[in-house]
């Protein structure tokens, strides 16, 4: 695809999409997380071939997408730009509106320096990009499209197989309408390829609506399974945060990010506390392989991704 990097990387980081755009400078989308910010610099550079980077936009602000803002900032002085929906709370620098502090993930402060609407169009290396909003995994993302060649950029509104956490579930807002219809946007686009936010670059789109639509359905079934498997995939998120981490000492960040008592509470607080509960998930997670745990030298049991 001329014009474009798709730097797709492994979990815990979003993949970064390079717009090149020649002379006027590059655009990138999505920042990966903070943890390996570095190496998103270092991808980033080696990508742009000596061109300039321009810009840095974010379909969204969980922190496997904008974690490495600042880095980007500080490297390549780019400006920064995300969509309105969380502006005040990043200006204040509010963890608790924004979604660090809830799901207990870590995120460096940056300064945005405006927004990208949806309906605005981003200009890059002969292409414009429309931004389209894309409630549902996030109340704000944006997806971007390119009418000329036919490409979606679909954050983490769909997957090659699935699409991300429905998070505003999490929290008793209903919002698996929204991702239907957001499915049902991207479906209307008819684009011939989509770039996820997760996972490399795929063509057969119906097949994916298809999937996702089934994952969908089964979600809104059960809502209890969906919001397990939030639960599964958060605390495998985390431990790829922190690489290892005690037992124990996972199960106290579990019990002091305050979305996870919510979401035990609401799907009538399995095990007796949210403690037994987290064992028993992190046991299902190494039973599956997601995890590992071994014995460290006090005895006690580390689990590791
Ligand atoms: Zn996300």
């Amino acid at each position: 695809m001329p014009g474009i990097t798709l730097l797709e990387r492994g979990w815990l980081s979003s993949n970064n999409i390079l717009l090149h755009g020649g002379g006027e400078g590059a655009l990138l989308i999505d920042a990966g997380h903070v943890v390996h910010a570095p190496q998103t610099v270092a991808l980033v550079q080696h990508a742009l071939q000596g061109e300039a980077l321009r810009a840095l936009v974010n379909t969204h602000l969980h922190s496997d997408h904008c974690g490495g803002n600042a880095s980007l900032q500080r490297h390549f002085g780019c400006t920064l730009h995300m969509p309105p929906g969380d502006w005040a709370a990043v200006q204040a620098w509010d963890e608790d509106r924004l979604s660090y502090r809830a799901t207990g993930q870590r995120c460096e402060p940056f300064k945005p320096d405006g927004c990208v609407h949806p309906g605005d169009t981003l200009r890059v290396g002969g292409r414009a990009w429309q931004a389209l909003a894309a409630p549902g995994h996030d109340p704000h993302s944006l997806i971007f499209f390119d009418d000329r060649d036919g490409i979606v950029i679909t954050a983490d509104a769909l997957w090659e197989r699935g699409f991300g956490i429905v998070f505003p579930e999490l929290d008793g807002a209903a919002a698996f309408d929204e991702v239907a219809d957001t499915l049902d946007l991207i479906e209307s686009l008819g684009a011939r390829w989509a770039l996820p936010g997760h996972g490399a670059a795929f063509q057969d789109i119906p097949q994916s609506l298809g999937l996702a639509r089934q994952r969908l359905a089964a979600f809104r079934a059960d809502p209890a399974r969906h919001a397990r498997h939030a639960l599964k995939a958060l605390i495998s998120f985390h431990v790829m945060e922190v690489g290892q981490e005690a037992l124990p000492d996972l199960l106290r960040w579990l019990v002091a990010a305050p979305l996870y008592t919510t979401v035990w509470q609401r799907i009538g607080r399995p095990g007796g506390s949210l403690a037994a509960c987290g064992e028993a998930l992190v046991a299902e997670l190494c039973a599956a392989g997601v995890l590992q745990r071994h014995k460290g030298e006090e005895g006690g049991e580390i689990v590791s991704a």
